[in-house]
């Protein structure tokens, strides 16, 4: 995609701080301050408010639901590895930079800047539509549809309440979050080219990217990822 060099702020002028998020709650209220988590939540409640009226759901809901949950772990792994890091190419006379790549790229520069943490929102603008349009074409009845839309959709809000919490200063009080918090910190301040799993800490165990720490190097393009933006 080519574009502009720069991403554009979706956040509100004075997004809050970080290091004064502490509680779930905190962190909540500034969730959903910003475009993505509204709009995702937003498409989240209007299917599971929707899919009542097309029957109970059965065991092709229950395979959808539990597709989605091995499916998405994995989409987020390869798309940080090979897209969020992809490196800015031409093609043809084209720039080859995907706006997700650029606004991690800056992510990464700031960490600690709330509004780089979250999914671009005019890149959700465009994806909800085709997301929508893509189960109603694939599943085999509007029902399923709607489950689909509804487990797609609630993974990537996952995602970013997951993501974003690790940027905040609430403290890891689950084992499982503790892992999570530890290795997205790890990606970000000791080696970028580690812990891509964002949700379920089990990928990169299985992808030979969550090394014990002590063996890797300390990064020193953890910020620029190696690209001069
Ligand atoms: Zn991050
Ligand atoms: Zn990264």
């Amino acid at each position: 995609m080519a574009g502009m060099a720069k991403p554009r702020r979706q956040a509100p002028a004075r997004a809050a701080e970080p290091r004064s998020i502490t509680t779930l709650q905190a962190a909540l209220a500034v969730f959903l301050t910003f475009a993505s988590p509204r709009m995702l939540a937003i498409q989240l409640v209007v299917a599971l408010g929707i899919r009542p009226i097309f029957g109970p759901p059965g065991l092709g809901d229950l395979l959808i639901v539990a597709a989605v949950a091995i499916y998405w772990p994995l989409q987020e792994w390869f798309l940080h590895r090979y897209v969020l890091h992809m490196r800015p190419r031409e093609l043809l006379g084209l720039r080859i930079d995907p706006i997700a790549a650029r606004y991690h790229r800056a992510h990464h520069r700031e960490p600690w800047r709330l509004e780089y943490v979250f999914l671009p929102g005019r890149m959700i603008v465009a994806m909800i539509p085709a997301h929508v349009a893509l189960w109603l074409w694939l599943a085999p009845s509007h029902a399923l549809a709607l489950t689909g839309i509804a487990a797609f959709g609630g993974a990537a809000l996952f995602y970013e309440w997951i993501h974003y919490l690790t940027h905040t200063f609430y403290r890891p009080r689950s084992a499982y979050y503790r892992e999570i918090w530890r290795g997205h910190r790890l990606h970000h301040f000791k080696n970028e080219r580690y812990w891509y799993g964002f949700t379920v800490p089990l990928v990169d165990r299985l992808l030979g990217t969550a090394p014990d720490p002590g063996s890797v190097p300390n990064s020193e393009t953890c910020a620029t990822l190696g690209i001069d933006d």
